[in-house]
């Protein structure tokens, strides 16, 4: 019953604690289990604050940012060789700049 109230992010942590038990040949009582899962939340909590860290997520949004940046730049550098200039009417750039 307890473990079906569990989040399933919790489902290969109570695995470890089964296989754990079931190599020490030690029975998981309701405490040590829920002393298993106290420290783990712990654990997570713990984890969560360090990805939280602005440094670390700053980081990652700017390096989304400018793989963006660069798509969207290459883009528009395939779209310009298409161009007709509207005032001498060669290709590869646009009257504004002729
Ligand atoms: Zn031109």
């Amino acid at each position: 019953m307890l473990l079906v109230s569990l989040p399933r992010s919790y489902d290969s942590s109570v695995s470890t604690l089964s296989g754990a038990s079931h190599l020490t040949k030690t029975k998981i009582t309701a405490d040590s289990f829920r002393a298993f899962l106290l420290d783990e939340y712990e654990h997570r909590l713990l984890r969560e604050k360090e990805d939280a860290k602005p440094g670390k997520d700053g980081k990652a949004g700017k390096d989304s940012k400018d793989e963006a940046f660069a798509a969207d730049a290459k883009k528009k550098d395939k779209d310009k060789r298409k161009l007709d200039c509207h005032n001498c009417h060669k290709k590869g750039h646009m009257k504004a700049d002729c």
